[in-house]
């Protein structure tokens, strides 16, 4: 993605921040959700759940109020040369698809190599759950994590696979349990190099 990309995000955001609804409003449109399921959203059981529901969305898309750059904006240049592959397996995630709302369960696998400087681990695992907490498709989400390292840390390449589950095709719709979907993207010498990013595939088996 190019910074022009990101700057136009941030003003869209920016603009959504604005008309940004109430929680009143949050939790009475719970309620509505709540009466068309066929329930009496003021029955003892009911009655706290669509502040618990506003809540849970609160944590579920708390990605949009992140800078995913800003993550990867502290780097260290001590590292003696190293310019070989750098992988964090399995980075689990929970994300909430764009098109039902419905969870998406999966992990993410990152990879780069560096020209020079490297960040700190846990910032890939939370530039992964920075895109993850907001509404997403996975093909998506795989190509916003991989360029934003692309971006920022201006490495030699970058991979990024994800397999998820969508909840949205197991538990409703085609129902087809037990199937997960995996993407990646390559970038650099992972797209490049035959070798490199046979490399990380095989880490990721
Ligand atoms: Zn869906």
């Amino acid at each position: 993605m190019s910074l022009n990309i990101r700057a136009f995000e941030r003003v869209k955001s920016a603009e959504n921040a604005a008309d940004k609804p109430s929680r009143t409003e949050v939790e009475a449109a719970v309620r509505t959700m709540i009466r068309w399921a066929g329930e009496d959203p003021d029955r003892d059981g009911l009655r706290e759940t669509p502040g618990r529901v506003t809540r849970a969305f609160e944590e579920f898309f708390s990605g949009y109020a992140e800078d995913p750059a800003e993550i990867l904006k502290k780097t260290f240049e001590e590292i003696e040369g190293y310019d070989e592959m750098i992988v964090l397996r399995g980075i689990p995630f929970e994300s909430h698809c764009e098109h039902h709302l419905a969870p998406i369960i999966g992990k993410a696998w990152v990879a780069y190599i560096p020209t020079g400087r490297v960040v700190g681990i846990s910032k890939l695992a939370r530039l992964v759950e920075t895109y993850a907490r907001r509404l997403q498709i996975q093909e998506k989400m795989t190509a916003q994590i991989a360029n934003t390292i692309n971006d920022v840390l201006n490495p030699q390449g970058v991979g990024v696979i994800i397999k998820a589950v969508h909840h949205c095709m197991t538990t409703r719709g085609v129902h087809k349990p037990g199937t997960d979907l995996v993407t990646s993207r390559m970038l650099g010498c992972f797209r490049d190099n035959a070798l490199t990013r046979q490399e990380f595939l095989h880490m990721a088996e």
